[in-house]
């Protein structure tokens, strides 16, 4: 029915419909004997005897119309996604459809109306479409009518009314920034336009709003934020879009633990109003820890499987690939000592995978009468493997999975076969949500391309006040006030306490490689506005795209983008990036013939 909360409209101002008079989903059996007037498409069409029947589709849902003798000549000539009105009258059905909303009701037409004749479409309208990826990207404005998509988008609008709603009561303000800025190096490449007045000269493409948010904080907007799109030109990994969307907020006069609590107090509003889920406190864990235990910044804390480091009981037996390794780390699978010699197999085929890169993969079975079976049975006795399980608390029936090399390496490669596993053994459950904050991140990561270090986060995020003195001496040590949420192993924000203080700020530029004057070039504006009292201030952006996939249950985020890029960064419907004529000194279309109202 009326999807609208009619208590907070006056009722004059609701705007009355003359097209027709419901929608495809509103129909029930209390509307029997009304008269009505339907649009939409047609679904699906299908003759018995003199009747035709047919499926009319709109986003609101699906309603049977009948049509009888009297209109057969037209009934016939429907296909699908022509587009029709008809008016009639709403009856009982007699084979009631239990699996759709007006699945009691059918529609006598009494009139019909082809509004417009329909191609038939390259692909089915259905749920289950027959059409290949690249044709459905093609086509997506017919890709699009599919529920599927029609239910991600409306995820995403239910989603961002929400976050305005949450953000709106507490006090924050939307505020526009702009789109033709200025480069700042924030990891990625940026997207240039040329501009047409300032001959030789380019706008960038905000990779974020960073520099305007804190801006806007030295201005006294206090509490911002923006559903905004950034645009990075990287290196197209899969499921990554060349533009994207950010929930991108800032607040001054906090610190670390004031954004942390306002911003698990949307999400945990997110969850409630859009899913219905109460989620319990989220989990903090320092950086250290997370790549410690599950060797990633962004784990995936819906199962256990943490990392076991058995250095000191795999030494000096022999097995020389454990003798020289810096890390011998060890994950236990529950229940898997049945694990057959092909499936044994297979797991170390996957780790040699590029992938994952490692050299070998060893294990250890535990089998339910208490002895062991290894792969290094050579190396290590009954006592030896016992000494294993122990140390990782795996018990009888459960199968070790270990691997060694240098420490980060390992934890890396530990890191994949973990979520491997966790997938082979449905342990990630789409429907639970295991959020967390990760924090203390390092302030900086050395770069061996550019023999220098970069900002991990960005280069206006602060050290940790008790670290700073370690600035000169062990820059790599210093940690930063810096954090992310994760969600199911899934990085979904991040964000930081920015540094204030114009000398603070003009250090960093200088650990991180800047001149003076390449400092002053970039971010002279910055740090002249830290000069006219600029607030403590830190914020946090999330991504968008990523955080609807996620409440749809899904791992891409494509589906949740109306008009996506395909894995090439290409939008294969309207076809760009392309050339445009050599001979355009201007980035105008010649001659010009659009209307000027365009
Ligand atoms: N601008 C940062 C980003 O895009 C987020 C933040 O620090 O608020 O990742």
């Amino acid at each position: 029915g009326d999807h609208r909360d009619l208590h907070s409209f006056p009722t004059h101002a609701l705007p009355i419909y003359m097209y027709r008079s419901h929608t495809n989903g509103a129909l029930r059996i209390e509307d029997v004997n009304k008269e009505v007037t339907l649009a939409g498409w047609v679904q699906k069409t299908r003759e018995m005897g003199a009747m035709t029947f047919v499926d009319l589709r709109d986003r609101y849902g699906i309603t049977q119309l009948v049509f009888g003798e009297e209109h057969i000549a037209i009934a016939k000539e429907l296909g699908r996604e022509d587009v029709i009105q008809v008016k009639g009258l709403v009856i009982e059905r007699e084979s009631k459809n239990k699996n759709i909303p007006t699945g009691e009701i059918e529609i006598t037409v009494k009139e019909i109306t082809v509004l417009n004749k329909s191609k038939t479409p390259p692909f089915t309208i259905e749920d289950e479409t027959d059409g290949g990826e690249e044709l459905r990207m093609q086509y997506r404005y017919l890709d699009l009518r599919r529920k599927p998509l029609q239910d991600a988008l409306k995820l995403r609008h239910k989603l961002s009314i929400e976050v305005r709603k949450y953000l709106d009561s507490i006090d924050f303000f939307e505020i526009e920034t702009p789109y033709l800025i200025k480069s700042t190096p924030e990891g990625a490449r940026d997207f240039v336009v040329p501009s047409r007045m300032n001959e030789g000269q380019f706008y960038a493409l905000p990779q974020s709003p960073q520099t305007f948010k804190q801006l806007l904080m030295v201005s006294g907007y206090d509490r911002y934020y923006q559903i905004v799109r950034c645009f990075r030109d990287e290196d197209l990994r899969a499921d990554r879009q060349p533009e994207f969307t950010q929930i991108d907020c800032e607040m001054a006069f906090v610190n670390q633990e004031d954004v942390l609590n306002t911003f698990e107090g949307m999400v945990d509003y997110l969850f409630k109003k859009v899913k219905g889920l109460e989620v319990d406190a989220f989990p903090r864990m320092g950086y250290a820890t997370a790549i410690e235990k599950y060797g990633s910044d962004k784990p995936d804390i819906r199962f256990g499987m943490t990392f076991n480091y058995i250095n000191e009981e795999t030494q000096n037996k022999g097995f020389n690939v454990f003798d020289q390794a810096e890390s011998v780390i060890a994950i236990v699978a529950e229940d898997c000592s049945t694990y057959t010699r092909k499936e044994l197999d297979k797991l170390v085929d996957f780790v040699k995978t590029p992938q994952v890169g490692a050299k070998g993969l060893v294990y250890v079975k535990c089998n339910e009468d208490g002895t062991f079976k290894s792969s290094v049975d050579k190396f290590y006795n009954q006592d030896d493997l016992k000494a294993w399980a122990d140390k990782c608390g795996a018990k009888a029936g459960d199968l070790i999975l270990v691997m060694s090399g240098n420490k980060a390496e390992t934890q890396n490669q530990m890191n994949v076969l973990r979520l491997h596993l966790g997938n082979e053994l449905g342990l990630r459950n789409p429907n639970i949500y295991a959020p967390l904050w990760v924090y203390d991140f390092p302030l900086l990561e050395w770069d061996e391309e550019s023999g220098r270090y970069h900002a991990m986060h960005h280069p206006f995020t602060s050290p940790k006040e008790e670290d700073i003195h370690l600035l000169e001496t062990e820059p790599a040590k210093v940690r930063a006030n810096a954090y992310d949420l994760v969600l199911n192993g899934t990085e979904i924000g991040g964000g930081s306490i920015r540094i204030h203080d114009k000398k603070v700020q003009a250090k960093m530029f200088e650990l991180l490689g800047f001149s003076d004057e390449e400092a002053q070039a970039q971010f002279g504006f910055l740090m002249n506005a830290f000069e006219y009292g600029a607030p403590p201030h830190g914020g946090i952006a999330l991504g968008f795209d990523r955080l609807c996939a996620l409440f749809g249950g899904q791992e891409t985020i494509r589906d949740f983008i109306a008009f996506p890029k395909n894995n090439s960064g290409r939008d294969v419907m309207i076809d760009s990036p392309s050339a445009i004529a050599k001979d355009r000194k201007s980035t105008r279309l010649t001659p010009v013939t659009w209307p000027s109202r365009m």
